[in-house]
């Protein structure tokens, strides 16, 4: 087996499909493309969207966005996030998140990660107390749900709220409950490299009525609210029409045409994502040297990507194994690289942030391994990068 080389695509998606691809034409002949551009009596492709996703999360509300990046900003500035306050998030995260809360003048509050790549809820009380912060912006980084019933208890007790950035847990729930409905409001993402694709494009879900209100007018629906079928009604948006700026960054026809038609297969994706999952984990099981993320039995995730941790292994350690790798096509990327490459996932990157110290985040966030699994690879394929990097990891010893 020594020597055997994969020749897959890390960052090779799935074609759109033909149904999709004609629901799209289809809005290209309309020429009506933004997203208040209807007939009357005809909702639209993105109120149309808007339903669907809402009926699919079980939320009141929702309202499509121009990328999951902006959702978050959104979500903060719906719950009024004020210029220098304290916004709790994860030391482990991807750089829109903290990006997020510095677009709103805020300040990026990191709370430690666990060996199991989740929020440390005894650090999360800590930051609590220590900051007095009323809103925690969680990310579930690579798909992985935290104990979301402690971390509620904690949240609810201490009167923060949470905003959930399920960039990764789109389809994924938590002891029944969909990922994204446990905060105030949850945030998603549809860029090519998650689980629906729409080259860019987001959500923002809630129940909460006024939060609902002040997305969609700063989302940029000037006084057409009324056109949000799955907004709140006219006289929630009556309080909050003259106060709330806008901040462009609406969905569009055509974008939401291609996300209806993949919306309808995401459950049967996800069981896809997962099946690959469970080849690659089956194939690392029992590595010496290498640590799987053991994954909870209320955690029903989504594995379109798979981590493992090369504990207290060194740096060029590391760095060889991935080089190793690389030359028999497998792409392992290295979150914990002390010069992030091609993006940054760790606290210490976002340098515009106050200089915190989480040492034994430091040793998790420097072992993790990354990497993903796009639906374009058979399950064979899985077992063949599998059996590379189990035959390169205990060559490394
Ligand atoms: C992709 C991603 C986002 C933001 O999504 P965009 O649509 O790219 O703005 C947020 N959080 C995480 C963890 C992500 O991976």
């Amino acid at each position: 087996m020594t020597g055997e080389v994969f020749k897959g695509n890390f960052t090779q998606q799935e074609p759109i499909t033909e149904e999709a691809i004609e629901a799209a034409v289809a809005v290209m002949r309309s020429g009506r493309l933004h997203r208040y551009n209807t007939l009357p009596g005809e909702k639209g492709e993105v109120a149309l969207l808007e339903e669907e996703f809402a009926a699919y999360t079980g939320a009141k509300y929702c309202l499509a966005v121009a990328s999951g990046g902006y959702a978050l900003g959104c979500a903060l500035r719906a719950l009024e996030v004020k210029p220098g306050e304290s916004v709790l998030t994860n030391a482990f995260t991807l750089a829109p998140v903290p990006g997020a809360i510095a677009s709103v003048g805020a300040k990026p509050v990191f709370v430690g990660v666990t060996e199991g790549l989740v929020i440390d809820l005894d650090d999360l009380q800590v930051k609590i107390s220590e900051t007095g912060a009323k809103v925690l912006m969680l990310s579930h980084m690579r798909g992985h749900l935290v104990d979301m019933d402690a971390l509620m208890y904690i949240c609810n007790g201490a009167g923060v709220a949470v905003i959930e950035d399920c960039a990764h847990t789109m389809g994924a729930h938590w002891n029944g409950v969909p990922s994204g409905r446990h905060g105030v409001i949850g945030c998603y993402s549809t860029q090519t490299y998650k689980h629906i694709n729409s080259g860019e494009g987001g959500f923002l879900i809630t129940d909460d009525e006024e939060s609902a209100a002040r997305a969609i007018m700063l989302s940029g629906s000037y006084m057409l609210y009324g056109k949000h079928t799955a907004g709140p009604a006219p006289d929630v948006f009556e309080k909050i029409k003259y106060e709330t700026p806008n901040v462009s960054g609406r969905m569009d026809h055509l974008r939401a045409a291609i996300l209806r038609v993949q919306l309808r297969s995401l459950d049967v994706q996800v069981e896809k994502w997962n099946a690959r999952y469970r080849v690659v984990e089956a194939g690392l099981r029992g590595t010496k040297g290498l640590t799987l993320i053991e994954r909870p039995e209320p955690e029903h995730y989504v594995g379109s990507s798979i981590q493992f941790l090369l504990l207290d292994w060194p740096d060029a350690k590391i760095e060889a194994l991935v080089a190793a790798c690389l030359k028999r096509g497998v792409e392992l990327k290295w979150f914990g690289a002390p010069e992030p490459v091609a993006f940054t996932s760790r606290y210490e990157s976002w340098r515009y942030c106050e200089v915190q110290s989480l040492p034994e985040s430091d040793r998790v966030l420097r072992a993790i391994m990354d990497m993903r699994l796009p639906l374009t690879f058979s399950l064979e394929d899985c077992e063949i990068v599998s059996r590379i990097i189990r035959d390169e990891v205990l060559r490394a010893g």
